[in-house]
């Protein structure tokens, strides 16, 4: 058994054993690196990581290892920027839930997951073009808008919206074939057909795409290159298009900028209607969170849930990836979770708008909401008409610039930490139960642009 084998066994024992959000969240970019003898050195994606599978996991995969092999073991817990061999996350199911049992035969033969539906899709001013489209698609299969071409960055929902679309036709009901592919597996099926140099398995090849209803291919730059693959992919198209038969496509990028992809493909691929997704703002993430949160009824306040929104790249997997975080930590702590637990849990996360953060920036806004002047912020007044935007100003700096307590002191005319953490949770229960405090936040963070 070669490592890469070993450790794809052993990742197969534990999906059995453990949930599979927890596989998922804590097993996804994990490998096998290296055995010498009884020695076996596992690398992990992050020091969190390797701790949250050296504390909890540890023995699990020692017996697992040890049954294997039928050898002793003792495990290594390493952290590598960039694992060997990565464990695809499209074999791991989505985030959060388990695929649900699909009986149907037709289900099957879809390669859809049952759970990207477009009930718990979120849309917002970044993706309604995109959304109106699918669902119209999914009304009328091969009438309203033929081909379909969605593309944006990655973690942006074009899975979820292209598999909805497949998902919605079957649930009607309706007869209709549909036929879900990356643009990958299309490649290599036709490969691994071609190469067996057997003319029925070719031909099986061609049947299977060439008799759907509904084909949605996703991530489809990954024809591009390869001659007999774009030949292939053409015909096939052209069968189906000609038949009106609905054809969707994703993509990371527009129809001309996929490099080394055929014009006469690029050119029907923008022959009907394209659409594209932007990543979500503030407001859509803090909707996609709590659409999670209803889901599966986490026990989460809105201000937690606007932390991780902040703190969030643009990516909408990654959101969800903070808040099962947050989540996991929590329930193993037995704890609420609340914006403290957040920031302890991504303190170190920082998203773009707040690395341009500066303090004096900060600091400005602040003084200039409550028409107050720097010195006196800075100094030792302890009217309240200073001290409250003193301490808005405190929480300012922590949650959104990431300023460690000792820093924000001296920001602030050097005042000790402890001052600084009774400043700051000070504006945290406000902001749950004042909704002038609340406001004035809204407001400063306005004006600094996030
Ligand atoms: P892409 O294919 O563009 O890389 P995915 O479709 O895989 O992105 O989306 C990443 C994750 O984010 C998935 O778990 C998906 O369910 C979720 N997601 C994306 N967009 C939305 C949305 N608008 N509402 C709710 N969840 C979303
Ligand atoms: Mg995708």
């Amino acid at each position: 058994m070669t490592n890469e084998e070993l450790w794809r066994a052993c990742l197969a024992e534990l999906e059995l054993n453990i949930s599979p959000t927890h596989f998922k969240t804590w097993f996804v970019e994990s490998s096998l690196l290296s055995k010498k003898e009884s020695l076996v050195e596992l690398g992990f994606k992050n020091a969190y990581t390797k701790q949250v599978i050296e504390d909890r996991y540890h023995g699990q995969i020692k017996t697992i290892l040890e049954r294997l092999t039928g050898e002793k073991i003792n495990l290594i817990f390493k952290v590598v920027a960039k694992p060997e061999k990565k464990i695809e996350e499209k074999n791991m199911g989505p985030l959060f839930q388990a695929p649900k049992e699909t009986p149907q035969k037709t289900r099957e033969e879809s390669n859809l997951f049952s759970q990207y539906t477009f009930e718990n899709f979120v849309v917002g001013s970044n993706n309604n073009l995109a959304h109106a489209v699918a669902v119209a698609i999914a009304n009328k299969p091969g009438k309203a808008y033929n081909p379909f071409f969605l593309y944006s960055q990655v973690g942006l929902g074009k899975t979820h919206l292209i598999q909805a679309i497949g998902n919605k036709i079957l649930e009607t009901g309706s007869q209709l074939k549909v036929l879900y592919c990356t643009g990958e597996s299309f490649a290599n099926e036709l490969i691994d057909a071609i190469q067996s140099g057997d003319r029925a398995k070719t031909e099986k090849f061609r049947r299977k795409f060439r008799s759907v209803d509904v084909w949605l291919i996703d991530d489809a730059q990954f024809i591009a290159g390869r001659e007999s693959t774009q030949e292939e992919f053409f015909h096939t198209f052209n069968h189906l298009y000609q038949a009106q038969k609905q054809i969707v496509l994703t993509s990371d990028r527009p129809p001309r900028d996929i490099a080394k992809l055929e014009e006469r493909l690029s050119s029907r691929f923008a022959g009907g209607m394209i659409a594209d997704m932007q990543p979500p703002d503030i407001d859509v993430r803090v909707a996609i969170l709590r659409r999670k949160r209803e889901q599966e009824n986490l026990q989460i306040s809105d201000e937690a849930l606007e932390l991780i929104a902040q703190k969030s790249p643009p990516s909408i997997r990654e959101l969800q990836g903070l808040l099962l975080q947050v989540s996991t930590i929590a329930r193993s702590q037995g704890a609420e979770i609340t914006a403290e637990v957040v920031y302890k849990v991504l303190g170190g996360h920082q998203n773009n708008a707040e690395k341009k953060l500066a303090p004096k920036d900060i600091i400005q806004a602040v003084c200039t909401y409550y028409s107050v002047r720097q010195k006196d912020l800075k100094g030792e007044r302890r009217l309240k008409e200073i001290a409250f935007p003193r301490q808005v100003a405190m929480y300012c700096l922590r949650r959104f610039a990431g300023i460690p307590f000792m820093g924000a002191g001296e920001l602030l005319g050097g005042r000790d930490h402890s001052t600084i953490i009774h400043g700051v949770d000070k504006i945290e229960k406000a902001l749950q139960e004042d909704a002038k405090v609340k406001q004035d936040v809204a407001n400063i963070r306005q004006t600094l642009g996030i």
